[in-house]
């Protein structure tokens, strides 16, 4: 959550981070600033909602000085509020500074520090501003500085700093939040994303937890907390810039969902001896776990009920965010499977980080090349999908079932999966082609207060997918449920007309299916069935083409994406951006 960046080098800061602010937007957009140093003076533009208005307002990119940070926000302490936004200065504007993560001792520091500054806004931000202050009037010295106060923080923070009597350098802190150094010619970029700077530079240096940089036009200097000097390298990452534009597109969401067609293909080019390791390992292990957040952990769920049929050891989904009693059963002859498309999910790194001393394997699932998830884990597959800026997983979400599958086709020693994928790519395309057809329902969605969606076995899942992409983009309450659940408790909110989506292709649950929507029609639901056949208990049928049973997940959660995205626009929601959310969920 969070997009914060910095700039060093020959151009004018200001319209550098303006541009990377539009590229990070989707990491958090209620409010955003940018500050820049020319002479003496320490300039900050910030105020609440979108970048482009707040631009058209008080134009960001105008701003003197080649040296700057800036930061979107995702709000976790203190409103919506200019006062709150970032970059916060410090009282004798001795130092500006941008923030993501969350520090949890900050109302401590606020007393300590009340009494000689003056802290303005509500955040637990601002308060590391005035202690980098305070420290720097002691220390002199800017790494020393930092190093003392990130050792008096607790909690999560990537920090980007200046110094206003230091206007050739910035400066960068990581503690379990991303941060990178974007290396440039005669400049460089300090960032929580790639993205931000992917337009002037593609070689990088990750930075790890612990760690503190010093960068100028032309050098990168790192160090850990202790003060030890520290050599990386860099890395090249082969991301294109168009890879973040929409093309022909109106929003990135749905050029994302139509790009699925060629990205669950991508996902099968995998590195041969490092997927054949990867599978080597899970069925090594005793005791298998998986565990995601949001659609990962949907993807969990499927991924479970599949591999359950082709290992021996017991293997567990959980949440993340519900990990303690998993996490406690775990072993050295454990292996734990993180699915993220971020790869920067803070409760999935905390499960990594509470399990690596146990001797736990972990072999992750993520898409974001560089990111934490990928660096502390023993192996790893790369979705392959290409930038997902879309706030709501599509593209990410159908990528990861395409390596799920390229496991599972593994295990059992089918010959020809990748063919399989490829058939079922072409199969997205037509339900893509048939966007419009689903113009009526669209229509009785958007008059609803309430939907259900219902699936049994291996849809169950995409059921809870499906209400997750409604909620998130479309704004409409909506329950996934097992499809057999509704009697114990949900049919007693089904009314003459409620919506109530069925995942059910012919396979071997689908008379039960058909039986548990027929119970919600007899109390008046409006039945809308996916299904590779038509049942006359559907008052609508979405029609998704026969496949082998076991690749249903993916074709059938197509439809519902469209769902979710036409009645966003619809409902004049911007689909991209959905109010209250982010995509890299970088706070517990
Ligand atoms: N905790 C900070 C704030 O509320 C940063 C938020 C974030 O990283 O998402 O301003």
């Amino acid at each position: 959550m969070c997009g914060i960046t910095g700039y060093i080098g020959e151009k004018e800061a200001a319209p550098v981070l303006l541009q990377a602010l539009k590229r990070m937007e989707y990491r958090g957009y209620d409010s955003a600033g940018i500050s820049t140093i020319y002479k003496d003076n320490v300039t900050i533009k910030k105020d609440i909602g979108r970048i482009d208005s707040i631009n058209e307002k008080i134009e960001l990119g105008k701003a003197e000085g080649k040296i700057g940070v800036a930061h979107t926000r995702w709000a976790t302490h203190g409103g919506v509020t200019k006062e709150n936004a970032h970059p916060h200065l410090s009282c004798k504007q001795k130092v500006v500074m941008v923030h993501n993560g969350i520090i949890e001792n900050y109302r401590q520091l606020f007393k300590e520090l009340s009494d000689n500054h003056e802290i303005k806004s509500e955040t637990d931000s601002e308060v590391i501003a005035h202690l980098i202050e305070e420290e720097y009037d002691k220390e002199k010295n800017p790494l020393k500085t930092l190093q003392n106060v990130s050792k008096k923080l607790d909690g999560s923070f990537a920090l980007v700093v200046i110094f206003s009597d230091k206007k050739d350098e910035i400066y960068g802190v990581r503690k379990y939040a991303p941060l990178i150094v974007g290396i440039g010619e005669q400049e460089n970029f300090i960032s929580s994303d790639i993205v931000s700077f992917i337009d002037y530079t593609d070689n990088v240096i990750f930075l790890e937890d612990k760690e503190i940089v010093k960068v100028t036009s032309n050098s990168i200097e790192i160090v850990n907390f202790d003060g030890d000097k520290i050599s990386r390298d860099k890395t090249h990452v082969a991301w294109e810039a168009a890879d973040v534009s929409k093309e022909e597109f109106s929003h990135h969401t749905i050029k994302e969902i139509h790009e699925q067609s060629s990205t669950v293909q991508n996902a099968l080019n995998q590195d041969d001896e490092e997927f054949e390791e990867f599978v080597n390992k899970l069925t090594s292990g005793k005791n298998i776990f998986i565990t995601g957040s949001g659609s990962s952990f949907h993807i969990a769920l499927i991924f479970r009920k599949m591999l359950t049929k082709f290992v021996d050891s017991p293997v567990q989904a959980f949440l993340s965010s519900e990990s303690e009693e998993y996490i406690e059963s775990m072993n050295d002859n454990a292996i734990l499977i993180p699915i993220s498309q971020s790869g920067e999910t803070a409760d999935l790194l905390e499960v990594i980080r509470n399990v690596k001393d146990k001797g736990v394997t972990v072999l992750s699932i993520y898409n974001t090349v560089g990111s934490s998830l990928s660096r502390v884990s023993d192996f790893s597959l790369n979705l392959n999908c290409g930038p997902e800026i879309g706030v709501a997983a599509t593209k990410s979400f159908t990528s990861q079932l395409a390596i799920v599958y390229k496991i599972i086709f593994k295990l059992g020693n089918v010959k020809d999966g990748n063919e399989k994928i490829i058939e079922l790519s072409n199969k997205i395309k037509d339900i893509l082609s048939k966007e419009k057809t689903l113009q009526e329902i669209i229509e009785l969605i958007n008059e609803s207060n309430d939907v259900y969606f219902l699936g049994r076995a291996i849809h169950h899942p995409i059921a809870l997918e499906g209400a997750l992409k409604l909620k998130e983009l479309a704004y409409i309450h909506a329950e996934g449920m097992a499809a057999g659940e509704i009697k114990h408790g949900t049919l007693a909110l089904v009314e003459e007309g409620t919506p109530a989506i069925i995942i059910n292709p012919k396979d071997e649950s689908y008379n039960d299916t058909i039986n548990n929507a027929t119970e919600m029609k007899a109390r008046g639901a409006k039945i809308i069935g996916i299904s590779s056949e038509d049942n006359e208990v559907y008052d609508y049928w979405i029609e998704i083409p026969k496949v082998e049973n076991m690749l249903y997940p993916l074709i059938e959660l197509v439809p519902l994406q469209l769902l979710a995205y036409y009645t966003a626009i619809r409902r004049k929601n911007n689909p991209d951006y959905p109010r209250n959310l982010a995509k890299s969920v970088t706070v517990k």
